[in-house]
């Protein structure tokens, strides 16, 4: 697992978790993973509140879901907005691009001057 998604899934427990003694939600920094067995975490939770520990297991499966799905859907994003003809129009624009930025800044502005 990527250790953006750990964090993510910390978090996203951290805010579903309620402290056994006050019934206060645990802030995301006081959660720390002990152990990930496939679906199933085990987290350790510190609250800020009453000052009292506790350690909660829990699937993590909905969480794991929720990223995988989100991740699907980037990619088909970016693989969407990018085709082999951008690609091949990049290539011809960097090919006869000189370096002069103010050159092809201004293009727009004689067009609009024709107009
Ligand atoms: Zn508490």
């Amino acid at each position: 697992m990527k250790l953006s998604h750990l964090t993510e899934i910390v978090k996203n427990v951290a805010t579903t978790l309620t402290c056994p003694k006050c019934g206060k939600r645990f802030a995301g920094e006081t959660v720390d993973v002990v152990d990930i067995t496939g679906d199933r975490g085990l987290f350790s939770a510190h609250c800020l509140h009453c000052n009292s520990a506790t350690l909660v297991a829990m699937s993590i499966r909905n969480f794991r879901q929720k990223i995988a799905k989100r991740e699907r859907q980037i990619s088909k994003v970016a693989v969407g907005k990018i085709s082999p003809a951008d690609v091949v129009e990049m290539k011809n624009f960097l090919d006869e691009f000189d370096g002069d930025f103010k050159k092809v800044l201004a293009k727009p502005q004689q067009k609009k001057r024709v107009e």
